[in-house]
């Protein structure tokens, strides 16, 4: 039988639909929600996901707050602009785009990020809470994992759940929030051994490696939820970190590459900004 898909482009636009209504709840009460995207340099994906990220906001009545500077701007340039973010009132919502430039520490970057602005939820302060199951900011990839699984109510509570990649961006983060609603995690890296056998033990199953087609179709368990985050160029294509024809053939639900999880980390972007704006409206923040 053939996994239904998970259609995060569908999914994601019911999810763009309800932050438009919050919206319009904020201009009500005088508050237009704000978004500042800072950019460095001239990677050409980066460069997608900005101009993506910036049009988006555009659509939902959320104002856009570029930065954006040369591939050769210092750290302290750089640092500065997030230090004149972090005090902008129109910015409720702050993001750097990773990666930067070599000479640029990410690390003193993201611990500049005013961690009430952190949209990313990647300041140490916003990781360290997630870590201890109270997350105030969850990254938005992570969200987006998690809205297509609630949407598609997937229980994840007692669910042998694995994940393939460690990156602080979007393995760890999901691998956190996955232990904090009671799955059992195993978190998988290079130096993993038996990588098909942890994969054909699990119910959930999510790719975050960045190698296409890696995890192979006859490691997915019968009735496996499988969750690609992977986006790989080959040729003109694009394709996931999972084998999708032959894992479909196994799994109850997949995600497919692309429209799966790319639409919903967008989705939840925007999300993340109107939140941190209605804290702000609130008084909460
Ligand atoms: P990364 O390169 O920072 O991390 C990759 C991780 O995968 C590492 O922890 C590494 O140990 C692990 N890994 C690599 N090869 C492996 C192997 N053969 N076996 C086991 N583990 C292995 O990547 P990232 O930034 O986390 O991104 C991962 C993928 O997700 C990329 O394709 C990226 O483009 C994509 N991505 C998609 C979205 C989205 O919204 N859909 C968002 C972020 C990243």
């Amino acid at each position: 039988m053939s996994a239904q898909l998970l259609d995060g482009k569908a999914v994601a636009a019911q999810e763009n639909e309800r932050t438009r209504e919050r919206v319009r709840a904020l201009l009500e009460r005088g508050v237009v929600p704000g978004l500042a995207t800072v950019l460095v340099g001239d990677n050409p994906a980066s460069h997608v996901y900005v101009a993506n990220k910036r049009k988006t906001c555009k659509k939902l009545g959320i104002a856009s707050v570029d930065a954006d500077l040369p591939a050769d701007a210092s750290e302290e340039t750089l640092l500065e602009t997030v230090r004149r973010l972090n005090e902008d009132p129109r910015v409720h919502g702050l993001l750097v785009q990773m990666p930067l430039p070599k000479h640029i520490d990410e690390h003193r970057v993201l611990e500049a990020v005013d961690p009430q602005k952190d949209v990313d939820g990647f300041h140490p302060r916003n990781v360290g809470l997630l870590a201890l199951g109270r997350p105030w900011m969850i990254p938005c990839t992570t969200m987006g994992i998690l809205r297509l699984l609630e949407r598609a109510e997937v229980g994840i509570a007692g669910k042998n759940a694995v994940i393939i990649g460690r990156s602080n961006i979007v393995g760890k983060p999901t691998a956190l929030l996955l232990l904090s609603l009671h799955a059992t995690v195993t978190l998988c890296h290079t130096r993993t051994r038996d990588l098909p056998g942890l994969v054909s033990r699990s119910e959930l199953v999510v790719a975050a490696m960045g190698k296409a087609e890696a995890i192979r179709g006859d490691w997915i368990a019968p009735g496996a939820v499988v969750i690609d985050v992977g986006i790989n160029r080959v040729g003109e294509k694009l394709v996931g970190d999972v084998e999708f024809a032959s894992a479909r053939e196994r799994a109850s639900l997949i995600t497919p590459v692309p429209g799966g999880v790319g639409p919903m980390t967008i989705a939840m972007l925007m999300e993340n900004t109107v939140t941190l704006a209605e804290r702000v409206a609130g008084g909460l923040s």
